[in-house]
């Protein structure tokens, strides 16, 4: 089966190259895939170029766009199963996970669909007479699309939806971990209709293929989302043609409990908030923010219930949680922790490898760090693993108490997510608006809706996805001055009067 597609064609890598994709559940081999390199990269770009310059995409009619939209949506439903299916194999994600991952896609292309018709451009008034004066949208252009390994097709369809929407053309280059749902939307668009050249696909590694497709001249745009060393390199590369750049680089995100909290609920979230999804999750709840009464009776208890989560492959269905991506993103877990305890945190559960049946995945179990302070690397760093960090506050007074968790929960170079637990709806809604984070959660973690924008402060990245802004970022914005009454300017003399 030939996994790279270009300019409208199933095909092999250039090279002739292939790698096998394993389960981290198991190791066992998923499917082979086309390896593609820069040459396939450089070929994807052209036909995407080709594709927007002379292709119709760009200038087909907005509800015919988002018509094509909704048939992904609806594809998506009716193959929902399968399509969780592929991606609990690539990732190892439990398949109920994989299957609420899939309906959220859905929601998001519908999102889209509904925008491509909403956004028409607005009439702006000259201030003189005869002239038509207008703002319109169109799209940027070529697009380059890198997308990372715990949400694949999610982070995908957060693109290529708005993308598409927009009447972009793309290069899509996902995690080379985890392509199977890449190609299975990239082969939906093209049985749906989406003309040749539009969506293109090339799998290799992120330092030939992702380097090609962020180096490319003919490239207008490039979105990526994953770790923040690699979205500096991108923004470097980018300048060169000074390129768009659209960036989620993930968070070190505070979760902060005051004592006035509902104790059984901020404890529960708290669990979900890290060791989902393994705590590979760019909004992850890694740092737990308590206040120094509450800190014995929340911790204790949060160690207890961590201690009893069952972890499994992903059609076991007693598990809660699965392995992480890859024996190596384990073994960086691993040092993270090291250095954590090293630097004088202390290790309250977790922390060593399962052994038994669970020996044979890339499995390690919910950690707690207890007694971290925010100079310490297991504070600052992303783990991107499924470890908590503990760090207290304490105030003398009302505003005290709030000053201090706000100097704890804004220490960060970080700004992608944050929330806080209280039952003081003033209090609550102040610590809202002081958190320098995209999003903030009140008495509850996780949630998003497409339709609110998504993205972060400081170095979690640059731009938003979803909402409306997640369409703006693949349009341009340009003003059409129309004078239907021409005549001379009459700011030159001339010497023929
Ligand atoms: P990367 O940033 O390396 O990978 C994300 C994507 O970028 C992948 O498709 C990767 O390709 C590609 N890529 C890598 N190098 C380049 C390059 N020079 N130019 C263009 N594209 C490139 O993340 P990792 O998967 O290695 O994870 C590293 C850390 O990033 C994690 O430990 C975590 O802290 C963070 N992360 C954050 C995520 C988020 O949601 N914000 C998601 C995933 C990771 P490939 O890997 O195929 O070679």
């Amino acid at each position: 089966m030939s996994t790279l597609y270009i300019a409208g064609r199933w095909r092999t890598a250039a090279s002739g190259e292939t790698r096998e994709i394993t389960c981290p559940a198991d190791g066992a081999v998923a499917v082979t895939v086309d390896e593609g390199g820069a040459a396939d990269a450089r070929d994807a770009v052209r036909a995407a170029r080709e594709a927007f310059d002379v292709g119709p995409w760009p200038r087909t009619p907005a509800p015919e766009r988002a018509a094509l939209l909704s048939r992904i949506a609806d594809r998506l439903e009716r193959e929902l199963d399968e399509v969780a299916r592929l991606e609990s194999l690539d990732t190892g994600k439990r398949h109920v996970e994989a299957r609420i991952d899939m309906e959220d896609i859905v929601a998001v292309f519908r999102h889209f669909a509904s925008l491509a018709q909403a956004e028409a451009g607005r009439v702006v008034d000259a201030g003189v007479p005869d002239v038509s004066s207008r703002v319109v949208t169109e799209p940027v252009g070529v697009c380059s699309l890198i997308t990372p390994w715990n949400f694949p097709l999610l982070q995908t369809a957060w693109k290529v939806a708005p993308a598409l929407a927009a009447g972009n053309t793309f290069v899509l280059k996902p995690s080379e971990l985890t392509p199977q749902t890449s190609i299975w939307l990239v082969r939906a668009l093209a049985e749906e209709g989406l003309p040749d050249g539009v969506a293109n696909l090339v799998l290799g590694p992120g330092d030939t293929v992702g380097a090609a497709m962020t180096n490319a001249p003919e490239v207008d745009l490039v979105s990526f989302t994953g770790g923040l060393a690699t979205g500096k390199t991108i923004m470097a590369a980018a300048s060169t043609t000074v390129k768009k750049i659209a960036l989620e680089l993930g968070g070190k995100n505070p979760n902060v409990i005051f004592a006035d909290a509902d104790r059984d609920a901020a404890i529960d979230n708290a669990l979900t908030a890290i060791f989902l999804d393994s705590g590979q999750v760019c909004s992850a709840g890694s740092r737990l923010v308590v206040e120094e009464s509450i800190h014995d009776e929340v911790v204790d208890e949060l160690v207890r219930r961590a201690t009893a989560i069952r972890m499994g492959g992903p059609f076991d269905e007693s598990a809660e949680t699965g392995p992480l991506i890859s024996d190596g993103h384990r073994a960086k877990v691993e040092a993270y922790v090291a250095a954590g305890i090293e630097e004088g945190a202390v290790l309250r559960c977790g922390g060593e490898r399962p052994g038994g049946e669970l020996a044979i995945g890339s499995y390690y179990p919910p950690t707690i760090l207890d007694g971290c302070t925010s100079d310490m690397s297991c504070v600052q760093d992303e783990s991107f693993g499924p470890v908590l960090t503990v760090e207290t506050f304490a105030g003398d007074t009302r505003d005290a108490a709030e000053d201090a968790a706000i100097a704890i929960a804004n220490d960060t170079i970080y700004g992608l997510t944050g929330a806080v637990w209280t039952q003081d709806a003033g209090r609550a809604e102040r610590m809202a608006r002081r958190l320098r984070h995209g999003t903030v959660w009140i008495n509850d973690f996780h949630p998003y809706v497409p339709a609110a924008e998504w993205g972060g402060m400081k170095q979690s990245g640059i731009g938003r996805e979803l909402g409306t802004a997640g369409l703006h970022e693949y349009q341009e914005t340009k003003h059409i001055w129309h004078n239907t009454r021409p005549a001379p300017a009459g700011w030159f003399a001339n010497p023929q009067d």
